[in-house]
């Protein structure tokens, strides 16, 4: 044991002294492409002779009870990838020729890992899946190994894992460091192949308007896939406060966020007030100041502003109170006008058909309605009745 550690410590040694004497920088670039290639096994076989080693630990001590936790921090990695190559190490000591490689510094701890789960399975595949791994790609190596493990597992086992794929599955969200919103979904394999197919035809549409790269187009295919119709669909609620959307930007106390995924900025905010989709509500602290919203639906906060603010159908004089109907009184909505709270307001039946189909006009505002018929001479009429 001791000479193997004084051996091990004059090579880390010779490796320091080598960079010593040539830092990264003073160094050409074919020395560098060889240098790092060269560290690259070194890398390999260290990840190798660490998981292999601390197999055989039995008292971690540092006051870890487990040996992964204290391979953990003597690695610097979660405890969760110690335990993982923990694993792996554990594996490929159960098949020679796998291990003949690992030790060898040939593998790296991606590749190993994927080629011991599948020996575990199958371990007459190891050497077809090492060969494999010398004449192609990480992904094809992979894939590779998927099928091999299917093989061996059996039909009946890809139905359960299935079954249980589809007991499991979920979409969650959540934010990552750098911005945006990052969605973690799983579906059963059959499930997740008609979104693929959805998504891959959506993109390649997408592909012949604007070019851009697979991952991006994918995710321009997701959006316009899930954008509904007109109609009752979604809708994306952004509250932002009225002085920070005046200023374009938020100060102190001021909010501007979509409600249960976070802080969006203000500019943002304003290119999307002629969004479908979006219902931008304008707060002053917590009043609902204005609301508006570009679909005919009216987004459940403008109704409730609306419902406050018009108690009786509008036209002066009427005074009914139950079963009104919203009416985009100023600009209609056909011509543009938009499903905020200055262009509705509530009217009765009967009102709402007048001013449809016969041609009587609201004019004024809340507190100041005036109702009348253009066509009739009289001019604006103080009250209507029925
Ligand atoms: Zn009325």
């Amino acid at each position: 044991m001791g000479s193997a550690v004084v051996t091990v410590r004059s090579g880390i040694e010779l490796l320091e002294s080598a960079l010593a004497e040539s830092p990264p920088g003073s160094v050409d670039g074919d020395g560098a492409r060889e240098l790092a290639s060269l560290f690259a096994r070194v890398e390999r076989l260290g990840a190798a002779a660490k998981a292999l080693y601390a197999r055989s630990v039995t008292a971690p001590g540092g006051g870890h009870h487990e040996v992964a936790g204290w391979l953990a921090e003597v690695g610097g990695v979660p405890v969760g990838r110690a335990r993982d190559e923990l694993a792996v190490a554990e594996l490929v000591t159960k098949v020679p020729v796998l291990h003949r490689a690992y030790v060898a510094g040939e593998l790296s701890g991606a590749e190993a890992k994927v080629i011991a789960g599948a020996a575990a399975a199958d371990p007459r595949c190891a050497g077809e899946l090492l060969a494999k791994k010398a004449c192609g790609s990480f992904k094809g190596l992979r894939d590779h190994a998927c099928s091999v493990a299917r093989r061996a597992r059996g039909e009946e086992d890809i139905e359960r894992r299935e079954a249980r794929a589809h007991e499991r599955r979920c979409v969650r969200t959540y934010e990552p460091e750098g911005g945006g919103i990052r969605f973690d979904v799983l579906l059963s394999k059959v499930d997740g192949a008609r979104v693929l197919s959805c998504l891959e035809a959506e993109a390649a549409r997408i592909f012949a308007e604007q070019p851009d790269t697979h991952e991006r187009r994918m995710a321009d295919a997701l959006v316009r896939l899930v954008r509904p119709g007109p109609g009752p669909g979604a809708h994306v609620v952004v509250r932002v406060d009225a002085g920070a959307l005046h200023r374009g930007y938020v100060e102190e106390e001021e909010v501007c966020e979509i409600p249960g995924i976070g802080p969006v900025p203000v500019r943002v905010a304003r290119s999307l007030m002629g969004d479908a989709l979006l219902t931008l509500v304008v707060t002053k602290g917590i009043d609902v100041g204005c609301v508006t919203s570009t679909t005919r639906t009216v987004p459940r906060s403008v109704r409730t502003a609306l419902s406050e603010r018009d108690r009786t159908c509008v036209v002066p004089g009427c005074g009914i109170s139950h079963h009104l109907e919203i009416d985009h009184w100023r600009v209609d909505f056909a011509r543009g006008g938009l499903t905020r709270l200055d262009n509705l307001a509530r009217l009765c039946g009967r009102h709402h058909s007048m001013k449809t189909n016969l041609g009587w006009k609201l004019a004024g505002g809340p507190g100041r309605w005036r109702w009348f018929n253009p066509a009739v001479r009289a001019g604006p009429q103080r009250s209507a009745r029925h």
